[in-house]
């Protein structure tokens, strides 16, 4: 399998080549040149694995390049930091099924992504030689997944700026704990977005980027779309498993486009997925691309599901690329047109395109606290609020034609405020939070300006 930019400037890269570029160097994204198509006596196999096999077989119809025997062991490596012995299970309450993503080290489902990704750089490094400093930015989930994954790891140091206490407290020390020499935790002095800012400058500057091997963890690199696949797969196997349905519709909660962007990937290939259901909060840009073909930028509102506080979906431009019939030429020319009006519309035709596929809801704070209250209520399980608003829009819009499957991103623990807004009482910590508060912290407090982050990178990156 080979890769290609989104641009089409880029093209015929192997796999390991486009994991290292992250982001493709024509300003595009990096997409397989062609979507392998399984027959449902191949679903049939797969759904008789279990997930670490399964993840094995599926990455191995998109990697050609990594012997399959060092494949299997990265896999099998990244989840055994899992807690729950299926990895992702699948659990059934009220009515919807529950897909456990959030049983990784930060209790997130990018660890899903983050655990294999880690490794992987780690073994590209290891055999190319070289070194990599990576530079992020965080409001919170990514950055203490990012770090979880690469912790400790050769050649690799990590560089994570998060707006000094603007994030949960539970998720400032799942960062701020990580001690290991290799981790670097900036906490600055602004907002998330200054963090964005001054990782693209940082970025802008190519021959600081060169000079300190600089590697992005927030660019949209595709081995954490190929990774997120894979529990599309698994959590389907389970369900016509316990229904003996072969269509599921999925729930997602999104905001940056990347986990329903892996579904998508899943249903071209075949696997049966009547509907992708696409959860927002108020921050309703993609629920509005849906719709009503509107794609324009409006002003970020914190919410409770501040993981999905995001107004340009960096990812959605993959999805772009097919809906313009992987025209490259009208692709670059939308994106261009995007980013100097911010905005972009679509006609009834493509708007129809998009519905045969994604249907979407815009689910307020309001909603959230009660969807959470509700559901405990009938069931006794507490829902985190980015998962509220899947379940939210799951239940309202699918029509109850095929079992929904909701993706369960993060554990509640994280959330503990909203939590204990919706339901009178704190969630329950799992044990990997136990004694978080008094361990011991690694953590720079410093300006939110470029010239300053640039400086302490040249200090400590590797070199
Ligand atoms: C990152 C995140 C999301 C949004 O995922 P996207 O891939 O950006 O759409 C949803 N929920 C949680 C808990 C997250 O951390």
């Amino acid at each position: 399998m080979k890769y290609q930019s989104t641009r089409g400037q880029i093209r015929e890269i192997p796999f390991k080549q486009a994991v290292m570029m992250g982001l493709a160097e024509d300003g595009g994204l990096l997409l397989p040149e062609s979507i392998p198509q399984l027959t449902p006596g191949d679903l049939d196999a797969l759904s008789k694995l279990a997930y670490p096999e399964l993840a094995f077989q599926v990455m191995s119809y998109f990697i050609e390049d990594i012997p399959a025997a060092d494949l299997k062991s990265m896999i099998d490596r990244s989840y055994t930091s899992f807690t729950h012995p299926d990895i992702t299970p699948v659990i059934h309450k009220d009515g919807v099924f529950i897909l456990e993503l959030f049983h990784g080290p930060t209790l997130a489902f990018k660890d899903v992504a983050l655990q294999f990704l880690g490794n992987l750089f780690e073994y590209l490094l290891a055999e190319s030689g070289e070194h990599m400093n990576i530079l992020g930015a965080t409001s919170g989930d990514t950055g203490s997944a990012a770090i979880y994954g690469v912790r400790g790891k050769k050649n690799i140091n990590i560089f994570i700026l998060h707006p000094s206490k603007k994030v949960s407290p539970v998720q400032e020390l799942q960062m701020t704990t990580v001690t290991d020499a290799n981790v670097f935790n900036l906490a600055i002095e602004g907002t998330f977005d200054d963090g964005q800012q001054i990782v693209k400058e940082t970025f802008g500057d190519l021959d600081f980027k060169k000079k300190y091997a600089l590697g992005a963890v927030n660019s949209i690199n595709w081995a954490r779309v190929l990774a997120q696949v894979v529990y599309y797969f698994y959590a389907w196997g389970q369900v016509r498993k316990q229904t003996g349905s072969q269509k599921v519709c999925f729930s997602i909660p999104t905001g940056n486009f990347g986990d329903i962007f892996a579904g998508y990937i899943a249903k071209r290939m075949g696997l049966p997925i009547e509907k992708l259901v696409l959860a927002t909060n108020a921050n309703n840009i993609l629920s509005r691309f849906v719709n009503d073909g509107d794609y324009s930028i409006g002003a970020v509102h914190p919410t409770h599901s501040p993981s999905m506080d995001i107004q340009n979906a960096s990812n959605l431009e993959r999805y772009l690329f097919y809906l313009l019939k992987e025209d490259s030429t009208k692709l670059t020319a939308a994106m261009t047109q995007f980013s100097s009006t911010g905005k972009l519309s679509f006609t009834t035709e493509q708007i129809a395109e998009i519905n045969e596929i994604f249907i979407a809801a815009s689910v307020d704070n309001e909603q959230t606290l009660e969807t959470i209250k509700k559901f405990h209520e009938t069931t006794g399980y507490v829902l985190d609020p980015h998962t509220a608003t899947g379940v939210k829009a799951g239940k309202d819009l699918s029509g109850g034609e095929c079992p929904v499957i909701c993706l369960a991103t993060a554990h509640p623990a994280k959330f503990p405020d909203a939590v204990h807004q919706a339901i009178g009482k704190n969630p329950e910590r799992p044990a990997c939070l136990d004694g978080l508060e008094s361990r011991e912290k690694r953590c720079e407090i410093i300006a939110a300006k470029t010239d300053t982050v640039k400086s302490y990178l040249a200090q400590n990156a590797l070199t």
